[in-house]
């Protein structure tokens, strides 16, 4: 049995800026609505439930509040230098530099911020989140970048 969970319908979105270096076209500074989504693989408990929904929806609000409005940034990122100066964090790579309020950024342990590697770091920052029981065999997370294009990352249990 399936679980699934849209967030464009449940409103689980955020807004964020981020680019890609070495992009032709993103590696200029650019801004989506991403929505977060969950599907759930397992079998019913004795009570009739694979899982909590409402446990379910509080770790993906978590996800999306956590870079809602924010500047997200690679802090692994092997092409991009990353200083903190002061109130500052002041970002470069190949000729161009911007400099951020530090309030303003979320750095994220990836070494990009794409689509591929947010599901990555959601489905992470979920799995913690929740107590998932052994009625429970697979969990599969997707980052939206707009409507109509993500990606997913699932995980075996
Ligand atoms: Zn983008």
């Amino acid at each position: 049995m399936k679980l699934k969970l849209d967030g464009w319908q449940l409103g689980i979105t955020f807004s964020a800026c981020h680019f890609l270096p070495g992009h032709s076209k993103c590696n200029r500074l650019h801004g989506h609505n991403y929505a977060v989504h969950l599907h759930i693989t397992g079998e019913p408990l004795d009570g009739g439930m694979v899982h909590d929904f409402v446990a379910l929806k509080k770790a993906m609000k978590s996800v999306a509040d956590q870079m809602d409005h924010c500047v997200l940034m690679p802090g692994k990122s092997k092409v991009m230098k990353l200083e903190h100066v002061g109130t500052q964090i002041n970002v470069s790579f190949e000729n161009k530099s911007y400099s951020f309020p530090k309030d303003d950024v979320k750095i994220l342990d990836l070494d990009l911020v794409s689509a591929e590697m947010m599901a990555i770091y959601a489905l992470d920052s979920i799995v913690a989140q929740l107590d998932l029981g052994g009625n429970i065999t697979k969990i599969k997370v997707g980052i939206d970048e707009g409507i109509g294009q993500g990606a997913w990352a699932s995980r075996e249990l």
